[in-house]
């Protein structure tokens, strides 16, 4: 979920187009699409204050898609939207694009409240336990060895172990059974079609949901239009280049994703331009790697480089 800006990304955006003026007030809800409506979730972060959700009409009630973070404010901001904006129809399924807490924090109250299922990828549920499994232990010697030989000083290491065993403290607890969906399944919410495009780099299997009947991608952050997703390499699989994953990925929603899409992303808001916002993404990462391999003629720790191009 942390998620920083650029100088390309931030041009990029002369490109989109954003078709609605302000969005909805916390607690309220706005029709961005025939049976689509966008609510909006504070968060308690630095540098990033607000998430979009959405609600999908359904045959007996409410498909959500994404929750918003664990807190007091957010619950009793869906009391509100419930009471008010949607009418006081039941949730019927609860659908989450990846497992940071912004996005499946509130699944476990929200599936409880409703006796409704958990609908996401496989590798977003599981390791979503995973890290909640962690909270409250220490930081693991994997971990600290790890941030170490990147060149952390010992400040960002006291950081590292202070912050570790924190995630499951922004995530209502789990429920203990979910449905999977995979790439390509083709989803009946409402009578309309809504095929998911799973993606990889900045969550291990993230979902995005495009309904080719309204034109409308749920790109959750996938695709965001003014910032740029966060793409790490954590501990836990030193090795892996999660940079290329997300490069494939956007490559693969410009093949199967049309440009004329209204895009709802997680942040920021719905805009058209897709394609101009992905070639953009594109662009301005292969922009770095040549600058950072410029950069590499003599070997260098990761924070070496982290300013390279900025
Ligand atoms: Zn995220």
């Amino acid at each position: 979920m942390r998620r920083d800006t650029n100088d390309e990304a931030a041009a990029a955006t002369a490109e989109l187009t954003y078709p609605f003026a302000s969005p909805p007030t916390p607690g309220h809800a706005m029709s961005v699409a025939t049976g689509v409506m966008w609510l909006r979730m504070p968060l308690p972060l630095a540098g990033l204050n607000h998430i979009n959700v959405w609600a999908l009409e359904d045959s007996a009630g409410w498909a959500l898609a994404d929750t918003g973070m664990q807190t007091a404010d957010t619950a009793s901001y869906w009391q509100q939207a419930f009471a008010g904006a949607l009418e006081r129809r039941p949730v019927t399924r609860v659908i989450c694009t990846h497992m940071h807490p912004d996005h499946i924090g509130m699944a476990g109250w929200l599936t409880r409240q409703f006796d409704c299922r958990l609908w996401t990828t496989r590798l977003e549920y599981l390791t979503c336990r995973v890290l909640v499994a962690d909270t409250g232990r220490e930081a693991p010697p994997d971990g600290l060895r790890f941030y170490h030989a990147a060149g952390w000083d010992e400040e960002a290491l006291a950081a590292y172990k202070a912050r570790f065993g924190g995630f499951g403290k922004a995530v209502y607890t789990l429920p203990d059974s979910y449905r999977r969906i995979v790439d390509g399944e083709e989803l009946s919410i409402g009578g309309r079609l809504w095929r998911a495009v799973i993606g990889r780099g900045h969550s291990p299997e993230h979902l995005c949901l495009h309904c080719p009947e309204l034109h409308v991608l749920i790109s959750g952050d996938q695709v965001l239009p003014r910032i740029t997703s966060n793409v790490s390499v954590f501990p836990t699989e030193p090795e892996a280049n999660p940079l290329e994953e997300w490069l494939e990925s956007l490559a693969a929603i410009r093949r199967r994703v049309p440009d004329e899409v209204l895009v709802l992303p997680s942040h920021n808001e719905p805009f058209r331009g897709l394609h101009a916002r992905l070639a953009a993404l594109i662009d301005g990462h292969e922009q770095r790697l040549v600058q950072m391999h410029g950069e590499l003629a003599a070997p260098k720790r990761a924070v070496d480089v982290f300013g390279v191009g900025g």
